[in-house]
């Protein structure tokens, strides 16, 4: 079964309520479920359904509010030629495509991506490896978009060997949501091109909740394991799909499980029309001191948010240190305190 794409197709699927919003909904951002997402969505329980949640599109989409923005993490005002977001001095985004293998409903690119948005065009790729040729403080170039596993391993392959031939670039980093939502992708070829001959390649795994990791899923990041490929993860915090503890906690074994070390635990951005999926930082907070008392040290994500203006990710907490001006008190995983010579 192909990937399904229009409000008539999830219809004939029975994934949709009929709502007179739905359609401006599925205007303001592309519609992709892939049958390996397709396949895991409970049709006896929609509403609260994690995965439907994340990809069916929803009449809340066309609730706006005034603190949402368009570009909610600044990436325009960061971005020196086409394609390329030069925030930290040592490393860079590069976007090469804006197509997915499925549009998640919550993406803080959901104005930017879509099989509408264009790809560079060759001279455009050439400009924006000109730019990181010519900065060589530029340590790390980080492939994102879009998906850029969704190019054909030719081209990835060539725009790693392009950025593997630059010397002072000496990580490549790729984000992808591919592995797990249509794993039949991850191939020999496409593992191949993941592979720089010098440069060491990193492979970030979007992955939001352990139902995702599939026996399919499972066996793709197995694959790149397998290849020496490091793999990290990252996770959005959303309500309806992962705002609880236990999801949480069986996300992250799960992920380590797998191999992939759990990098960023991203507090949701203030996109337009995604205010069903935020949580309260507060709320965000308790989750990742639960999940200290829980977990590994190795299974624990950083919680993040991305500034709003493009000022970038700061870490935010929980804060374990107490606001004591005479002594240090730190606070235990368990809600203990204890007092710190110093
Ligand atoms: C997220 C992001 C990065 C990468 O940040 P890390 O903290 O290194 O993962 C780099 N540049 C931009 C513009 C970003 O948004
Ligand atoms: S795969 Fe990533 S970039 Fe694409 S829609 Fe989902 S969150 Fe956005």
């Amino acid at each position: 079964m192909p990937t399904l794409r229009t409000l008539q197709e999830l219809d004939r699927e029975g994934l949709l309520s009929p709502d007179p919003r739905l359609a401006t909904a599925a205007q303001s951002m592309a519609i992709a479920i892939t049958p390996e997402m397709l396949a895991l969505i409970d049709h006896g329980d929609l509403a609260h359904d994690p995965i439907a949640r994340q990809f069916v599109p929803s009449p809340a989409e066309t609730e706006v509010s005034a603190d949402e923005l368009a570009d909610p993490i600044g990436d325009e005002a960061r971005s020196p030629v086409k394609g390329l977001v030069h925030r930290y001095p040592d490393r860079v985004l590069l976007k090469p495509l804006h197509v997915c293998p499925v549009y998640c409903r919550f993406c803080f690119r959901r104005e930017k991506v879509g099989p509408g948005g264009e790809a560079l065009s060759a001279a455009e790729l050439e400009a924006a490896l000109a730019y990181i040729r010519a900065h060589p403080e530029i340590w790390e170039v980080i492939l994102t978009g879009g998906d850029p596993l969704m190019l054909a391993a030719r081209r990835l392959g060539e725009l790693i060997a392009a950025l593997d031939a630059i010397p002072h670039v000496a990580v490549i980093r790729v984000h992808s949501r591919v592995p797990v939502v249509d794993p039949g992708r991850v191939m020999e070829e496409l593992v191949a091109s993941l592979k720089p001959r010098r440069a060491s390649l990193w492979l970030g795994i979007h992955c939001n909740h352990a139902r995702e990791l599939t026996p399919a899923a499972r066996s793709a990041l197995a694959r790149l394991a397998d290849a020496g490929i490091p793999l990290m993860g990252q996770t959005v915090l959303l309500h309806g799909v992962n705002d609880d503890v236990e999801t949480l906690e069986a996300l992250m074994r799960a992920l380590v499980t797998c191999r992939v070390k759990p990098y960023y635990l991203h507090h949701p951005d203030l996109v337009r029309g995604t205010g069903h999926f935020r949580v309260s930082i507060e709320h965000g907070q308790a989750l990742m001191k639960a999940l200290r008392g829980r977990l590994s040290g190795l299974a624990q994500p950083t919680y993040v948010l991305d500034v709003p203006g493009g000022h970038g990710k700061v870490p935010i907490g929980p804060a374990y240190l107490g606001d004591d001006p005479d002594a240090m008190v730190v606070e235990d995983a368990f809600g203990a305190r204890h007092r710190y010579p110093g």
